[in-house]
């Protein structure tokens, strides 16, 4: 599989990205690792007429900020997925974002190329779709190739294409906000709120707008992340979980709110409303409830998912339940570590 031809740009600056966007917009792609777009183009998904790269920018970076009078950690879009993975920032306030980092392909693409930017803006896939040119050739063209019907859904009018990104998944669970600039602005949106409901396009994201940075606030609670792929290396994951658990101000038993977010079940990850809200105001150890929120959380994702990624639907709905379980649980023995450590101090 050969790359289709493509004129690059290698902007200097932000400002410089920014104005070949402006000027290209759609016929324009961003280069950031290009392990998800190389890809793509490789397969004839995608032939942009031309690609911007981040190279020369300088966005990879993590720090600690105070926004808003919030404190904050700050990850610059061009942050590689091993940056992450190594920070102490990262571990100490937002542990849920670097196991899910470690579970992204394999080792090789961490370091080398992935970025956290590409990882969220990785589109959406669908084992009807992400095959070679001449595999699509032999079959009518599906919504997300420009067709009319979809494989994975019977008479569905739109494309169901899952997302499969274990840091969205993530950092939707920790509540993260993103910073889209473009020439002359910026906007900051949660990252909840940055999904459409197709899968064609699935980012509310203008043709001339980059993603800059990504905003976590830090919060005083436990989070934790479960994913389940066919293999622990290079596979995506075929349904996984991030959950936040806050503590009560009044007693450091109870929880004062939880974030579930389900992934590679939907055109986004979900956040769980109602099952999270189940879980305000229990205690830690209030294993029921946790069972029962799982339960929520898989009935309202068998609602999204579609048979799209080879394993049976059944089994993904299944284990939707056991991630969000075993996920919680993981976060309510970091507070129990936690608890244990206060105690001999
Ligand atoms: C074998 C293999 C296994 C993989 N396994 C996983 C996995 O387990 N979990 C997982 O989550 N992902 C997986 N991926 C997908 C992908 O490699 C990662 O998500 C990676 O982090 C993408 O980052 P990138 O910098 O290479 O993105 P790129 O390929 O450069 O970009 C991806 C998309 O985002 C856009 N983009 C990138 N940065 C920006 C920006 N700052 N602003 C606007 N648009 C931008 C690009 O235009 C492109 O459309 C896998 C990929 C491969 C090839
Ligand atoms: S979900 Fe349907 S329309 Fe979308 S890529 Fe798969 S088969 Fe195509």
């Amino acid at each position: 599989m050969r790359l289709p031809r493509f004129d690059y740009l290698g902007p200097d600056t932000l400002e410089g990205a920014l104005a070949f966007l402006a000027i290209h917009r759609d016929d324009a792609r961003i280069l950031a690792g290009g392990t998800d777009l190389l890809v793509r183009m490789k397969k004839g998904l995608l032939s942009p007429k031309t690609l911007i790269s981040l190279k020369a920018l300088e966005l990879a970076y993590i720090k600690k900020e105070t926004i808003d009078g919030r404190d904050c950690l700050v990850i610059g879009a061009k942050t590689p997925i091993s940056d992450i993975i190594a920070s102490d920032l990262v571990q100490k306030h937002a542990p849920a974002l670097a196991t899910a980092c470690k579970k992204i392909g394999a080792i090789t693409l961490q370091h080398f190329a992935g970025t956290i930017g590409g990882n969220i803006l990785q589109d959406n896939r669908c084992q009807h779709y992400n095959q070679s040119d001449f595999h699509r050739s032999g079959r009518q063209a599906c919504h997300k190739d420009g067709g009319k019907i979809c494989y994975a859904k019977d008479e569905s009018d739109r494309c169901n294409s899952t997302c499969q990104s274990d840091g969205a998944t993530a950092l939707m669970a920790l509540n993260a906000g993103i910073i889209l600039a473009k020439k002359g602005g910026k906007r900051q949106v949660d990252l909840a709120d940055f999904y459409t409901n197709d899968g064609i396009m699935p980012f509310a994201c203008e043709p001339d707008e980059l993603l800059t940075q990504i905003i976590l606030p830090v919060q005083d609670g436990y989070s934790a992340y479960k994913r389940l792929a066919y293999r622990s290396a290079i596979d995506y994951p075929i349904v996984c979980a991030g959950v936040l658990l806050t503590l009560s101000k009044s007693s450091e038993s109870k929880i004062n709110g939880a974030r579930i977010v389900v992934g590679a079940m939907g055109r986004s990850p979900l956040y769980m409303a109602a099952a999270s809200t189940s879980l305000k105001g229990k205690n830690f150890d209030d294993t029921d409830a946790f069972q029962q929120a799982a339960k929520a959380a898989m009935d309202n994702a068998a609602t999204f998912a579609v048979h799209n990624l080879g394993s049976t639907l059944e089994y993904r709905c299944s284990m939707a339940e056991e991630m969000v379980f075993q996920a919680l649980n993981k976060a309510v023995a970091a507070h129990q570590s936690m608890e244990k450590l206060k105690t001999k101090a």
